[in-house]
This record gives structure tokens, C-alpha cells and sequence, in this order.
């Protein structure tokens, strides 16, 4: 049956939609933190949690609000007053940490970015931005061109000057081998110079921790010292919190927390798991910033009722079952026990990340070199013993990428990292 599916989903669907697996999983029903193929396979599941199920799959508290509201109305998101859509904005603007803080819904992760970069650019009256290495912000045309990954970076022309800022990655190249501190100061050297080569930028736009780039993790204090920088010359800090938000790396609620010296950036934009699976995205911004467009920008399905009252439920259910602590906790034994499997695999050339959103680093063992080929063969045999990961990376996508629902449960931690050392012992020789 999925053979078939397969058929006809290559006839009719774009070539550069990439699948997962030689033979694709068609997911069909899911329950915590498990789902079901056709073939009633069962797999725990370690990656749709930055995908869109933050929380589980069909937590009966969200499907309940969810339903309730599809029988009373879903209509205009902007034109009329909208409560549950006021109700969600007052949360995350509370939660936010940003001063007269403005929320702007919007339905997905590329179109809260893109707004972030029409806000930003707007306000400073420059088109010029400064980006990450090996960053990914989404597949719209603005979004593609600050997006540092190349692999996923289909088209080369942008209406922005974006010019690109080490600090992503230090896995190999010159950077490697340096500690946070010098790291850290080799960064700053390379924005001051960028900076003193361009017009002022609008603004810097960073993950801080980069997720399609395969959970890299920068020192806690780099985009502190950025901001150092930025503020010097006015320019702005965006965090793309897409991945990073909402508690999933447990010492923090947000992603920029890890560097708070940095204080609140002046726009955060976030999307994927708040909906826990309705499409919400979203920008926040003090008001200042927020206000500047010259004139109206609503979006229509941006903050419908449905999916505000998704996110409502979805945000008191985190929040009162202290999923964040739950990351931190689950997160840490985690990262401890494959560091563990790490030390003994050779082609394991680190574990890395915080709380639920951990990345494994492949390397052709006795080498520095990435592995996507071991990657692949991982990801498939650990799908083969009921477990399900998402690869990510650099160019080569040679990390497997771990972000199961906030809810996993300590058995399931233990029972998913058994799988994947099984995984990993039996691909990498
Ligand atoms: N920013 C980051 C950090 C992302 O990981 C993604 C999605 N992978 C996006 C933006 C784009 O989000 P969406 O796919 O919802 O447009």
C-alpha cells in the first residue's frame, strides 16, 4: 500500500521534497510519544517533537479544545476581535522576556521570519543582513536567501544582502580546535570585520542553537558577545526560536536564555511544536519595532481560532506539567548515557546539544571526516528496530538529530538510546 502511495506521490509532488527512508514511512495515528505506520508498525518516536508534536502525539487535553472550537467558528483571523487569539499573544508576550512586546501570528516558521526581516529591515532602512554559517530560517524566497546551509538553499538569487557570521559550527575547519573563550573571541574578530567592509545592517538573525544544521550548540555566551558588537552599531538581534523554543532545552524556556548576558533580542520569531501540530507561527518585537511597516499586513490564517486555542492548550499543558524541567531532566540522562555509547563507537565523534534537542556527529572512524553514508544507515537501522531519528548537518548531513515529544518518559529515553546503540554498533564497524 505504501508502494502504491509512493507511485503517485512521485508523479504529482515536486522531486526536492525529500523523503526519510529507502522505503518511506506513511505515519498514520500516534499516541504520547509513539506512532503507527500503514503496515501497523509501532516506533518511538525521537524527532517529530521539533517537527510539530511538541508535547505527544493526540494528547486528548489539545484535540478536545481543538474540536470544540472547529463546532463554534473559525473565521478571520485579523478583521474581527479574535479572543483566543489575544489570549495566546498576552501569554507568549509575558513569556517572552521583550520589553512592550507586540505578537504577530502567522502560520508558519518562514513567514514569521520573513516578517521578522520586513520588520527589521524596514526599521533600519537597510536591506543588508547578517546571518549565520550553516543557518536554515525557512523556504521562502527572503528566508532562502539568509538561510547559510546550502543544501537547503535552492535558489541562489535573494532580495537581501546577506553576508554570513562564523559562530554556528566548529566541528572541523580552522575553528576546531579552539576553546569556548578564544572560540568565542575569533567570532567577534570575524563580525567586526564583516562590519567594517558593508553598509549598517539591518539586523542579525541566528538559531541559537542551529537545527536543520544538526544541533550545534555555540559556547553559552556568543551571541552575549555579539550583541556587544551589534549594539554599537544599532544593529538588531533576531532569534529564530523555531526549534529552539518553549522549554525544549531545559535549563532555558527560549534558546537566547543560554546567553543572556545578550539580554532579550530585540525580534524573536518561533513556529513548529507550539500548535503541537496546528500551524502557528509567530514574531514578536517591542512595539517600536513592531510598528514601523507603513501600512496594513494581515494574514489570513495567521492566529485562527482553531489554532490559537491549539496553542492555549498546548501552552498550559507544558507549562503546568513542567515540561521544560521534564527536558532538562529526561534531556540530561540522555545525553549522558550516549556520550557513554559515544566514548566506546569509534565513528561517534560527539554527542552534543541541551535537554530534547540532542545531535550525534558521524565521522568515518579514525577520521575528522563527516559521514552521511553511516547517518543514513543508521537512521534506517534504528527505523528497522521501531525507532525513528532526524538527520541534519552541514553540508553533509552527517548528525542524527534526537527531539522527541517534551513528554518522554524516562523508559522511553532508555528504551530509544538502546535502539540506537544497537543501531550504531551494528552500521559503524
Ligand atoms: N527556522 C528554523 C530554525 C527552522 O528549523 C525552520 C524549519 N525547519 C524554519 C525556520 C521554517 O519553518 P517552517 O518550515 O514552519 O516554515
Amino acid at each position: 500500500m505504501t508502494e502504491d502511495l509512493l507511485g503517485r506521490h512521485r508523479a504529482v509532488l515536486p522531486d526536492w521534497l525529500a523523503l526519510y527512508y529507502q522505503d518511506p514511512l506513511e505515519i498514520t495515528h500516534g499516541e504520547g510519544r509513539h506512532v503507527w505506520d500503514a503496515e501497523g508498525n509501532k516506533y518511538l518516536d525521537f524527532f517529530g517533537g521539533i517537527l510539530t508534536t511538541m508535547t505527544a502525539h493526540a494528547l486528548p487535553e489539545i484535540t478536545k479544545a481543538v474540536s470544540e472550537q472547529a463546532g463554534r467558528i473559525i473565521h478571520s483571523s485579523t478583521l474581527y476581535l479574535n479572543r483566543p487569539m489575544v489570549e495566546l499573544a498576552e501569554r507568549i508576550a509575558q513569556l517572552s522576556g521583550i520589553p512592550d512586546a507586540r505578537v504577530f501570528f502567522t502560520t508558519s516558521g518562514t513567514e514569521a521570519n520573513d516578517t521578522a526581516l520586513m520588520l527589521a529591515t524596514t526599521y533600519r532602512r537597510s536591506n543588508t543582513i547578517l546571518a549565520m554559517r550553516n543557518s536554515y530560517h525557512g523556504r521562502s524566497f527572503s528566508a532562502v536567501g539568509i538561510t547559510g546551509n546550502r543544501g537547503w538553499s535552492p535558489t541562489s538569487l535573494s532580495p537581501l544582502q546577506t553576508l554570513y557570521v562564523h559562530g554556528g559550527v566548529r566541528t572541523r575547519g580552522p575553528y576546531a580546535s579552539l576553546g569556548d573563550d578564544d572560540f568565542i573571541a575569533a567570532c567577534v574578530d570575524d563580525l567586526k570585520d564583516l562590519l567594517g567592509h558593508t553598509r549598517p545592517p539591518a539586523a542579525l538573525i541566528a538559531e541559537p542553537i542551529q537545527g536543520v544544521g544538526g544541533f550545534t550548540s555555540p559556547p553559552d555566551g556568543l551571541y552575549a558577545a555579539f550583541r556587544e558588537v551589534l549594539d554599537e552599531h544599532g544593529i538588531l538581534w533576531i532569534a529564530d526560536e523555531v526549534q529552539t523554543g518553549w522549554g525544549r532545552t531545559g535549563d532555558h524556556f527560549w534558546g537566547w536564555q543560554a546567553h543572556d548576558r545578550s539580554g532579550p533580542p530585540d525580534i524573536l520569531t518561533f513556529a513548529k511544536g507550539i500548535g503541537n501540530g496546528m500551524s502557528i507561527g509567530g514574531v514578536v518585537a517591542r512595539a517600536e519595532i513592531m510598528n514601523c511597516l507603513d501600512s496594513n499586513s494581515i494574514s489570513t490564517f495567521g492566529g485562527t481560532q482553531i489554532t490559537m486555542a491549539a496553542g492555549l492548550a498546548n501552552l498550559t499543558y507544558l507549562l503546568e506539567h513542567d515540561l521544560q524541567g521534564n527536558a532538562r531532566r529526561v534531556g540530561g540522562l540522555l545525553i549522558e548515557r550516549l556520550r557513554a555509547v559515544a566514548a566506546q563507537v569509534p565513528g561517534v565523534r560527539e554527542v552534543r546539544g541541551r535537554g530534547l534537542m540532542l545531535g550525534v556527529e558521524l565521522v568515518k572512524p579514525g577520521t575528522d571526516e563527516a559521514d552521511p553514508q553511516a547517518a543514513s544507515a543508521v537512521l534506517e537501522a534504528a527505523r528497522a528496530e521501531g525507532l525513528l531519528l532526524g538527520k541534519g548537518g552541514g553540508h553533509n548531513t552527517s548528525a542524527l538529530r534526537i527531539a522527541p515529544p517534551l513528554s518522554l518518559t524516562v523508559a522511553e529515553a532508555e528504551e530509544g538510546a538502546a535502539i540506537l546503540e544497537h543501531a550504531l554498533r551494528s552500521t559503524i564497524q
